[in-house]
């Protein structure tokens, strides 16, 4: 079965919405494989982010990422990857459609960096590279 890593980021964790997200996700029935908070340093983010270094984004995205305790999920399913980021909704809150985590929970807070509440893989070749990274 396809396994994803998702986030919940700082902002998802200090706004009080760890349940909220979880409850979507368990109720579209994909399984909570392994779960942990975790306070990712700066090695594992800018392995994480690797892709995105030299954007104008990247300095505001690993403090952003560092600024508080992150929920880290091993999450299966029938075409989880995909259907993850369905529910998340696209990167920029303002716009994700209604229904979405993001549409429907996220803040354009006007900040260098979109605090979009999660992240989820968007391959399988990203996904096992960010699960060993995360839980192995
Ligand atoms: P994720 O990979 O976190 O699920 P994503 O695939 O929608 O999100 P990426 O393009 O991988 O977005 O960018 C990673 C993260 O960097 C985004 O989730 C967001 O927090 C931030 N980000 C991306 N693009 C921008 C941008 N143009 N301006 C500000 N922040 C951005």
């Amino acid at each position: 079965v396809e396994e994803t890593l998702v986030l919940i980021k700082p902002d998802g964790v200090a706004r009080n919405l760890t349940g909220e997200i979880l409850a979507r996700i368990e109720a579209k029935g994909y399984q909570l494989v392994d779960l942990k908070l975790v306070q990712p340093d700066r090695e594992l983010l800018s392995q994480h982010y690797a892709e995105h270094e030299g954007k104008p984004f990247y300095a505001p995205l690993l403090e952003f990422m560092e600024s508080g305790p992150v929920v880290a999920i091993r999450l299966a399913g029938n075409r989880v990857i995909e259907g993850f980021r369905s529910l998340a909704g696209t990167t920029d809150p303002t716009t994700a459609a209604p229904g979405t985590i993001r549409g429907d929970l996220g803040r354009d807070w006007g900040l260098a960096v979109q605090q979009n509440l999660v992240h989820g893989s968007d391959s399988v070749e990203t996904a096992q590279r960010e699960l060993a990274l995360w839980f192995d």
